[in-house]
């Protein structure tokens, strides 16, 4: 089995996922007491989201990419960005570290090109449902066009995220705000929902959806052993 190295902490609420979900498959797929190889770098997330909101994407390419050093010389075998946000920094990580980078939206569209879904949802922070190195990426290489939330859901779904999701809190009434802006994208044509935030699988499940539900949480980490456990 290779060594993963974890860049997390973004939020930790999703890196505790991500740590059980690698160790759950783990024993899933070898069985007995196997769990997995991992190393983690976990930030102060206060750091992060206050650079993300002023904008300093530089700075922040300057932190991902030497924690990413720190797990290559440490002995991690691939790098695992634990959230879709912080993929924007991905190229840089690339360039910067010589160890392989399992890319959540690369996994994420495998996941939705093998099912007949072509016009996700994508419920995500601002940062990844307004640029372009997302759903971009998604478009581009895989084909695949997202319906995204018009502005004042956008606003609600990201609020949600940093201010609630983020913090360890899940409220009831914040489920059915997500529950109504799913049915406005549903009516705009989404035949699938890409819960295109790490976090968003605390609030939101496959059962309370009538179309695909595609958690990148859950996508990235079976993604992950995939690497880890090949050849
Ligand atoms: N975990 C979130 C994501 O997947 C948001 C937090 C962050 O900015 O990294 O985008």
């Amino acid at each position: 089995m290779k060594t993963l190295g974890l860049i997390g902490g973004m939020s930790w609420e999703s890196t505790a996922i991500y740590y059980r979900l690698l160790n759950e498959g783990a024993r899933d797929r070898l069985g007995g007491l196997a769990s997995a190889e991992i190393l983690l770098w976990s930030f102060d997330f206060r750091g992060i989201a206050e650079r993300q909101a002023a904008g300093d994407w530089a700075g922040l390419g300057r932190m991902m990419v030497e924690a990413g050093r720190r797990l290559e010389a440490g002995g991690a075998a691939a790098l695992v960005i634990c959230t879709n946000t912080m993929h924007k920094l991905a190229p840089e990580v690339e360039a910067g570290v010589g160890i392989p980078l399992v890319h959540i939206a690369d996994a994420t569209a495998a996941a939705i090109l093998a099912t007949p879904c072509r016009r996700p949802a994508l419920l995500a922070t601002r940062y990844t449902m307004e640029q372009d190195f997302y759903r971009g990426r998604l478009a581009d290489r895989h084909g695949i066009a997202c319906v995204v939330p018009d502005e004042a859901d956008r606003a609600l779904v990201h609020r949600v995220i940093y201010e609630e999701l983020c913090r360890g809190i899940v409220k009831p009434e914040s489920k059915a705000a997500y529950l109504e802006v799913v049915g406005r994208l549903r009516r705009a044509g989404a035949d699938g929902v890409i819960f295109g935030c790490t976090e968003v699988g605390m609030i939101l499940q496959q059962a309370d959806l009538d179309v695909p539900a595609f958690d990148t949480t859950a996508i990235h980490a079976a993604a992950a052993l995939d690497v880890a456990l090949a050849g």
